[in-house]
């Protein structure tokens, strides 16, 4: 007998990062940055420890006026969550009813599949172009009547690809607006392309669009996990009303608070993680490898056995991201890091 629905046990397994044991190995395998926080973020939770017995503010008013601001739209647009990957989480359970199909891009994030089949929906992926970029006329043909939502990744995990803003624009009017239309932008602060999407807009016109945004990347706080949507005041009320209680602690509240004040110190490191992308893309096609065009901080490398260039970056000392079957994210780091990636690839073009 099972406890739970029969469906759960079809989850795929969310396979983080390896930590490697050995410290002089490096982890390229979860898109973190090369940098810690900011010191102005480790001062104000150095700050925050002596209030650890009270309850943060249950709807981080501070942080999400801080957030509208920022974004130049109005605090009822904004709602925090406890890392973007919880807020998709609590769109899809709001959304869903049994039998809901959710469209994604696939290969895409790995969590969204494990989150539409807990929410009770059911994953509907539609194959990347040989690019290694989003289908959208694929995608709005494979919605139906039963789809609750479609899961849009720009730049796309793992293979680094970005929408332009008329791709984004022209699949919106398609799609119209009585669907769900989830904008994960977890990367956008690496984005250096031409017409990049500006999601912002785009809300104005379609109310059933919902972005999320995330301060594990290029805000350097994958720890402490703090994401949030922009939506519609409408769409945005249902999310704060699903929310978890007291989801964002008060240290992440104010730790991102005090990144936003940042941007000066984003743009340096992102620019960073940009001409270093284009330094090893470049290299690595040199080699011969076929390297999508990545607009966020790692790159990605198709192979249908991925098991050798694993082997090749372990005896270089890093870790990859391989995704058996369909190829290795390689995640940017430090100029250090970066020359290790290029070493795996060599020895790996060599065997
Ligand atoms: C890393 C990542 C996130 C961020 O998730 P958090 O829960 O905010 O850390 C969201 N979406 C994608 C596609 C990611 O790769």
């Amino acid at each position: 007998m099972s406890l739970f629905r029969d469906d759960l046990s079809a989850i795929p397994a969310y396979v983080p990062g390896r930590p490697g044991a050995d410290p002089s190995v490096i982890k390229l395998s979860s898109n973190e940055m090369p940098y810690g926080p900011f010191p102005s973020v480790q001062a104000v939770i150095a700050q925050g420890i002596g209030s650890l017995h009270m309850y943060p503010d249950m709807h981080a008013t501070r942080l999400t006026a801080r957030i509208a601001a920022f974004h130049g739209v109005s605090a009822d647009s904004i709602v925090a969550s406890n890392g973007s990957v919880a807020m998709i989480e609590k769109i899809l359970d709001a959304a869903c009813f049994p039998g809901s199909e959710v469209v994604i891009a696939w290969r895409s994030f790995e969590a969204y599949p494990i989150a539409i089949t807990v929410a009770g929906g059911t994953a509907v992926p539609v194959p990347l172009t040989p690019a290694g970029g989003h289908d959208l006329d694929a995608m709005a043909d494979a919605v139906t009547d039963r789809t609750a939502a479609i899961m849009v990744c720009s730049p796309n995990n793992p293979t680094g690809t970005a929408l332009t803003h008329r791709e984004l624009f022209r699949f919106l009017k398609r799609v119209g607006d009585d669907v769900l239309v989830v904008l994960d932008e977890a990367y956008i602060d690496f984005v250096r392309m031409v017409d990049p999407i500006r999601s912002v807009e785009l809300l104005a016109d379609h109310p059933n669009l919902v972005i999320l945004r995330t301060f594990s990347k290029a805000y350097s706080l994958a720890g402490l996990r703090v994401g949030y949507a922009i939506a519609h005041p409408d769409v945005a009320a249902t999310l704060r009303a699903v929310a978890t209680p007291f989801g964002v602690n008060s240290l992440s509240q104010s730790a991102a608070i005090a990144a936003l004040d940042e941007a000066d110190e984003v743009r340096m490191r992102t620019d960073f993680v940009a001409a270093e992308r284009k330094r090893v893309a470049a290299e690595l096609a040199a080699l011969g490898f076929d390297v999508p065009r990545s607009e966020a901080n790692f790159l990605w490398l198709e192979m249908a056995d991925t098991e050798p260039f694993v082997e090749a970056a372990t005896r270089s000392g890093i870790t990859v991201r391989a995704f058996p079957g369909d190829g290795v994210r390689i995640s940017i780091g430090s100029t250090a890091a970066n020359e290790r990636i290029t070493a795996a690839a060599r020895l790996y073009a060599a065997r």
